[in-house]
C-alpha cells in the first residue's frame, strides 16, 4: 500500500476542501449567469455518437478540477430553464431557497430509509410531510407519507394500497390470476398506466373514464361503470382522481367521486376503492384554501376571482380523499425529486408494512421513524424534504400564492387575448391552471364553429383530419420562424384529455411556470400567431 498516494486521495477527496470547493462552485455560478444573457434552446450540440464508444475514464488519480472538467460540457450543454421564454411544459426553473436546501442536503446525505442513517434529516422529512398534508387535506389528524423519486411512484404507492384493500395478502401470495382493476379519467397521467403494468394487474385493467370538455372527470360514467364492475363482481383497487391535469388542468370533482365509490361499494357490500388523487401539478391550488376574496390582498384581477372561488370549493374535496401525490419538484420550483405521497391518516400504510424478519439488517426498526419498512426503495434521499422546506419557509405561504395567482394571470391574459381571434380557440378557457391549450388554425377559419361541430358530431372525419393537420403545420411554421431571444417557446399536445366522440383533440400548449414571463412576452406569442397565415 502506498500511504502517501492514499493520504493525498483522502486530502482531495474526503476532507472538505472549502477553497477549491467554493472556487469550482464560483466557476459553476458564473456559467449559469452566462446563460442567462443567451437565448433559451440549445446552447451546445449534443454528441451521442462517442457518448457509448468512448465513455473514457481517467487512470490516475487527479483532482476536484478533474471531476469539473468530466461534467463541464454536458453542464453547459443543458438547460437550466432559467428563461422566461419556455411555456413547452410543466417544467421550469428552480428556486433558489431550494437550493440552499438541496446544497445542505447534499453536504450530509442523508439516507431516508431508517432515522439511525439520517437523524433529524428523518425529523425534517415528517415536518415536510406534516406541513403539505396541512396545506391538502386541511383538517387532518393523523397524516403521514414519504418522498418518493417522482410522481410516477407516488402514484404507485396508492395503486399498491388499493390491491391490497381488496387482496389481502397480494404482496406475499400475488394476484392469484385475479382480475382486479384501477380507475382514472381518460385526461390522467400515463404514469397511471406504468403502475397498473408494474403492480401486475396489467395496463388493460385500467379503466379510464370519459370526461368532460373541462377534462374533469365524468360522473355519470364513473357511476355507470362502477356499477356494471361491481354487478360483474369485479374487484376496484383504486379510483386516482386527478387535480390538475397535465396539460389542460382538469380537476375531477373529489366530494362527488368518494360519494359515488362508496354508495356503490356498499351497495354491493365491497370495500371502497383506495381512494387517491393525482395532485402532481394541481395543489399549489390549495395554496388559496384560506385567501380572503372580498379583501384579495394580492390584487389578483377582479375577472378571476369566481375562478379562484371555485377552485376553493374543489379543493375542499381533498378533505375526504384517502391519499394524494404531490410534485413539489414541478409548481413548487423545487428540484428533483422533490415528490411526495401522502396518506390522510396513517392507517392506510399498514397495508404496506414489510414484517422485520423480512428486513434483518434493521433489527432496531421502529415503523414510525424508520419508513424502509413500508417503502419501495430502500436508500431513499433526503432532497425533498430539504427542498420543500426550504422553499416553503423562504418563499412563504403569501409568497406561494402570489406566484401561483401570477402564472394564474398570465395564462388568463393569453386566453383573453386568443379567444379575440376567431381562427384561434382556447379548449380550457375555465380552469384555473398555469397551462393554456389552444388551437390555431389558418385565417380565415371560424375555430370555434368547428370545435362546436366536432362536439356535436356534425363534421366528418376527413375534415376534422384536415384541420389538425393545418394545426400542427402551423405550429411547425411558428417554430421555424420563432427569434429563440424574444419569442415564447410552446409546445404541441396530441390529445388534451378530453375525447368527443372517442376522438383525442390536438392542441398548441403554453405553460406559466416561470414567474419573470410579462405580458409583453405574451403580446409576442399572439404577434407570432397573426403573422402566421
Ligand atoms: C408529471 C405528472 C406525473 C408524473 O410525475 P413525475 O414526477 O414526472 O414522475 C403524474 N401525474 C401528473 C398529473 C403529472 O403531471
Amino acid at each position: 500500500m502506498n500511504s502517501e498516494q492514499l493520504q493525498r486521495l483522502i486530502d482531495t477527496f474526503f476532507k472538505c476542501p472549502k477553497e477549491s470547493l467554493v472556487e469550482i462552485f464560483r466557476e459553476l455560478l458564473g456559467m449559469v449567469e452566462a446563460e442567462n444573457v443567451l437565448p433559451p434552446g440549445g446552447l451546445m450540440s449534443r454528441n451521442y455518437e462517442t457518448a457509448q464508444a468512448n465513455p473514457e475514464i481517467h487512470s490516475l488519480p487527479g483532482n476536484l478540477k478533474d471531476a469539473r472538467d468530466a461534467v463541464l460540457p454536458f453542464f453547459w450543454g443543458t438547460d437550466g430553464w432559467n428563461s422566461p421564454l419556455h411555456l413547452e411544459n410543466v417544467k421550469g426553473p428552480t428556486n433558489y431557497a431550494s437550493m440552499v436546501g438541496a446544497l445542505a442536503c447534499l453536504l450530509k446525505n442523508p439516507n431516508l430509509c431508517v432515522d439511525t442513517y439520517c437523524l433529524r434529516s428523518n425529523e425534517l422529512e415528517v415536518k415536510a410531510i406534516t406541513a403539505l398534508a396541512n396545506l391538502i387535506f386541511y383538517h387532518t389528524d393523523t397524516p403521514w407519507g414519504v418522498f418518493t423519486m417522482g410522481g410516477t411512484i407516488s402514484n404507485l404507492y396508492a395503486g399498491k394500497i388499493g390491491i391490497e384493500k381488496v387482496c389481502p395478502g397480494a404482496m406475499q401470495k400475488g394476484l392469484t390470476g385475479q382480475r382486479i382493476v384501477g380507475i382514472v379519467s381518460e385526461a390522467a397521467h400515463y404514469s397511471n398506466k406504468t403502475l397498473a403494468g408494474w403492480l401486475g394487474i396489467g395496463t388493460d385493467q385500467l379503466i379510464a373514464i370519459e370526461t368532460d370538455a373541462q377534462c374533469s372527470m365524468r360522473i355519470d360514467r364513473l357511476e355507470q361503470r362502477l356499477d356494471e364492475l361491481y354487478r360483474e363482481g369485479v374487484p376496484v383497487a383504486f379510483v386516482i382522481a386527478t387535480f390538475g391535469t397535465t396539460d389542460a388542468y382538469g380537476v375531477d370533482d373529489l366530494e362527488a367521486i368518494h360519494r359515488v365509490i362508496h354508495e356503490i361499494a356498499a351497495r354491493y357490500d365491497r370495500p371502497a376503492p383506495h381512494l387517491h388523487v393525482d395532485a402532481a401539478i394541481g395543489w399549489t391550488g390549495c395554496f388559496f384554501s384560506e385567501y380572503d376574496l372580498s379583501k384579495n390582498p394580492l390584487q389578483i384581477r377582479e375577472s378571476l376571482l369566481p375562478r379562484v372561488e371555485k377552485l376553493q370549493s374543489l379543493a375542499r374535496g381533498f378533505r375526504l380523499v384517502d391519499s394524494v401525490t404531490i410534485d413539489f419538484h414541478k409548481m413548487g420550483w423545487g428540484h428533483y425529486p422533490s415528490s411526495a405521497f401522502i396518506v390522510n391518516r396513517r392507517e392506510e400504510l399498514t397495508y404496506l408494512l414489510r414484517e422485520k424478519q423480512e428486513v434483518p439488517y434493521f433489527s432496531e426498526a421502529d415503523y414510525r421513524h424508520d419508513p424502509a419498512l413500508f417503502t419501495l426503495e430502500c436508500s431513499r434521499p433526503a432532497l425533498g424534504p430539504y427542498c420543500v422546506m426550504a422553499s416553503l419557509n423562504g418563499i412563504g405561504l403569501q409568497g406561494y400564492q402570489l406566484l401561483v395567482a401570477r402564472a394564474m394571470e398570465l395564462a388568463d391574459y393569453l386566453k383573453q387575448r386568443l379567444e379575440s381571434l376567431d381562427n384561434c380557440m382556447v379548449l380550457n378557457i375555465d380552469n384555473l391552471g398555469p397551462q393554456v391549450v389552444f388551437w390555431v388554425l389558418p385565417k380565415g377559419r371560424d375555430a370555434k364553429q368547428i370545435y362546436q361541430a366536432i362536439l356535436d358530431g356534425t363534421i366528418k372525419q376527413d375534415a376534422t383530419d384536415r384541420y389538425f393537420s393545418e394545426m400542427k403545420r402551423l405550429f411547425d411554421k411558428r417554430q421555424q420562424a420563432i427569434d429563440p431571444k424574444v419569442d415564447a417557446r410552446l409546445s404541441y399536445t396530441n390529445s388534451i384529455g378530453f375525447r368527443p366522440g372517442g376522438r383525442g383533440l390536438p392542441a398548441w400548449k403554453a405553460v406559466f411556470f416561470h414567474p419573470g414571463t410579462s405580458e409583453a412576452d405574451v403580446d409576442r406569442i399572439v404577434a407570432s400567431i397573426e403573422d402566421l397565415v
